[in-house]
């Protein structure tokens, strides 16, 4: 039986992880777009949280583990170099984990006179950049030039982005296995930036944040009080409520006396119940407009980060295999029995292109592990003559000899594509790895996919 994956971060692991454990003899073939696995493990998690990214040892080990079972073919964007009717067909079922790889929109414009205005970025951009994804140049970090930042969105991403840009600069030093990039400290190290503000739509009852990754901010970058009469104005109900207001009231501050903390000069500040209607600016951004009880009012800033979530965007080749696709929510919608996805008939999906783009590793790996199960009761079902073909097939493969990928692979050289194989990515792990210590750290990142192809060459 064989399982193509679309994608490799934890969705793509931990359902191979879990259909492996209930159908043993599974052949699974992994594409991944990108020169490098672990999608946000890799690419969203901020540098300074290395416990969250330990999960790509075990990702790793999987693989290593299994080399007969487990092809993982990088480089390779399904939609682009392969179709997914082409997956569909070849093989006995897909795994869509695709993650969300679009921006939810704030719905304001953000140009004039029909240029797009400077300083106004998607926190994905900042994101890449910090975690050393800089194909295509999407962050200019001369804007780092800015004094006052200010974040749309209070999310996990918006603590993140803080603490990344205003925590004193010798924790980066101090972090063990930290992967911040060198152009990347270089470029912190120049920021000017000295107070965020963090901008909410709606209360502090309603903001994504959760109270450790907010703990973990007040440990490090001073809070400015928020206003309590306009602020503040709701009794908290829940217990994680209660702790947020306790955190954000200051109740807990001898806590935060620590050196570090009381060394930093810079301050940021949650506002709530704005809404943003407008960017002002010419060429560059120098306010946003918005309502707020019910006026209208202007707050200043150089440099504004839009963080209101990542979005699943449909996919090239959804219509083909009839998989539907929810554009307000931006997921794959799947029967909740069989964990098809409505319209197709060997689709799978997990991840945040099946839930949609919030939730931690640990909620990515419990419905991963659903659908994996789901995939070992279809394909035990469907066990007819293909494992015996497999088998047959098995010698022919060029990337692996020991598994069929045969079809998909000729499509792939025919248009001279170059795969980065496991062996390949191991060799610019080590790399990596290699780079990492002599500057201290747990690995120094190729920046770029050409860096890495030129290394491979
Ligand atoms: C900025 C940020 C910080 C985060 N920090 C934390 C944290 O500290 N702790 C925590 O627990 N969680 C964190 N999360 C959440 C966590 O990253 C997600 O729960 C998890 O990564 C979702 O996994 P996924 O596999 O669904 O998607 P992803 O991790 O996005 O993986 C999707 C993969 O699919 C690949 N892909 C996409 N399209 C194609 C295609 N057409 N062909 C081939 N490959 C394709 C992508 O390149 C990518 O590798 C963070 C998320 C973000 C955005």
């Amino acid at each position: 039986m064989r399982l193509a994956v679309v994608g490799s971060g934890p969705a793509a692991f931990y359902t191979v992880i879990r259909a492996l454990q209930k159908v043993p003899s599974l052949n699974v073939t992994i594409f991944e777009k990108g020169f490098a696995p672990f999608g946000l493990v890799r690419t969203g998690v901020a540098p300074d949280h290395p416990e969250v990214k330990s999960c790509q040892e075990r990702f790793t080990q999987l693989i290593d583990d299994n080399p007969k079972q487990i092809n993982y073919l990088g480089n390779v964007e399904i939609g682009k170099d392969i179709s997914l009717k082409q997956l569909s067909d070849q093989y006995n079922a897909v795994l869509i984990a695709t993650g969300a790889q679009g921006n939810r929109q704030l719905g304001i414009e953000n140009n004039t006179a029909g240029k797009p205005l400077r300083g106004v970025v998607p926190a994905r951009n900042f994101v890449n950049w910090y975690n050393g994804v800089h194909d295509g140049a999407l962050f200019d970090p001369s804007l780092l030039n800015a004094r006052k930042a200010t974040i749309i969105g209070n999310g996990n991403v918006a603590l993140d982005i803080v603490r990344v840009l205003l925590s004193p600069l010798q924790r980066w030093k101090d972090i063990e296995f930290c992967d911040l990039g060198s152009s990347v400290y270089d470029g912190i190290s120049k920021s000017k930036i000295e107070h965020i503000d963090v901008v909410g739509r709606r209360g502090l009852f309603q903001s994504a944040f959760t109270n450790k990754e907010f703990r973990e901010l007040l440990n490090l970058v001073p809070m400015l009080p928020v206003d309590p009469k306009s602020e503040l104005d709701v009794e908290p109900i829940t217990r994680i409520d209660k702790k947020k207001i306790k955190l954000i009231n200051g109740i807990s501050t001898g806590l935060f006396d620590n050196e570090l903390l009381k060394s930093n000069k810079k301050s940021f500040q949650f506002k709530f119940h704005r809404v943003p209607v407008k960017f002002h600016g010419d060429e560059r951004v120098t306010a946003v407009e918005y309502t707020y009880n019910g006026k209208r009012v202007v707050e200043e800033t150089d440099l504004v980060f839009t963080s209101i979530g990542y979005m699943g965007t449909s996919a090239e080749g959804y219509d083909s295999v009839g998989a539907q696709f929810d554009v307000k929510t931006g997921t794959l919608l799947r029967n909740p029995e069989t964990g098809i996805v409505e319209g197709t008939a060997n689709i799978f999906a997990s991840g945040w292109a099946a839930t949609g783009s919030s939730g931690a590793i640990a909620a990515t790996m419990r419905d991963a592990f659903v659908e994996g199960d789901l995939i070992a009761d279809y394909l035990q079902k469907h066990n007819d003559t293909t494992a015996i073909e497999d088998n047959e097939k098995q010698q022919e493969s060029p990337i692996n000899d020991n598994i069929n990928t045969q079809d998909a692979v000729s499509t792939l050289e025919q248009g001279n594509k170059r795969i980065i194989t496991w062996n390949d990515w191991k060799k610019l792990d080590h790399e990596e790895i290699r780079r990492g210590e002599i500057v201290g750290k747990s690995r120094e990142k190729f920046e770029t996919k050409e860096q890495a192809l030129e290394y491979l060459k």
